[in-house]
């Protein structure tokens, strides 16, 4: 009992952060459960979930916490944030706005998280590409200004989703390490 291929070498918290309607729990229930949901409701009371996966032979547990729809009322509370090495900072290529509120999630999670959190800007939904209102290059521009890392998602068609999580992941490992 209890053998080897028990043991987690890691936990690493990581926060979703951004706008209402981004795909936060969707891009969640895609990594964690491999599902997507058309009509999610939104996300009531604080949730994590987790997966575990193996990066350069260690166990690696992926904590990753959604917010409650506390997004509307920033409302975000610096419990969680606390103990966090990564935040996936999502938007919606298809409207401006959640994109033009980037640097305040930015702003946010500077204040409140650790000063050496690593951050994924995420453009999701880039499968309804005749309503993209946020350019490629707009985003990769601010991502290198801001030396966050960069990537378009679509947790409907699950694109890029596991490679994300992948990315953010590694360069975790790889300071700890
Ligand atoms: P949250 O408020 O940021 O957690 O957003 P949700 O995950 O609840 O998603 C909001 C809405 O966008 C829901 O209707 C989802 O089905 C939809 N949605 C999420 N991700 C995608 C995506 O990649 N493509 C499309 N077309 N819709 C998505
Ligand atoms: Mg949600």
């Amino acid at each position: 009992a209890g053998g080897a291929s028990d043991k987690i070498d890691y936990v690493f918290k990581v926060v979703l952060i951004g706008d209402s309607a981004v795909g936060k729990s969707q891009i969640l229930a895609r990594f964690a459960r491999n599902e997507f949901a058309l009509d999610s409701k939104a996300t009531i009371g604080v949730e994590f979930q987790t997966r575990t996966l193996v990066i350069q032979h260690k166990s690696v547990k992926a904590q990753i916490w959604d917010t409650a729809g506390q997004e509307r009322y920033r409302a975000v509370t610096s419990a969680y944030y606390r103990g966090a090495v990564g935040a996936m900072l999502v938007y919606d290529i298809t409207r401006s706005q959640t994109f033009d509120h980037i640097p305040r999630w930015l702003e946010e999670l500077r204040s409140h998280a650790d000063r050496n959190i690593m951050i994924m800007l995420v453009g999701n939904k880039t499968d309804l590409k005749d309503q993209r209102a946020v350019t490629t290059e707009a985003a990769l521009e601010f991502a290198q200004k801001e030396n966050l890392f960069f990537l378009e998602t679509s947790a409907l068609e699950a694109t890029n989703v596991e490679n994300a999580f992948q990315t953010l992941l590694a360069e975790i490992f790889n300071i700890v390490n």
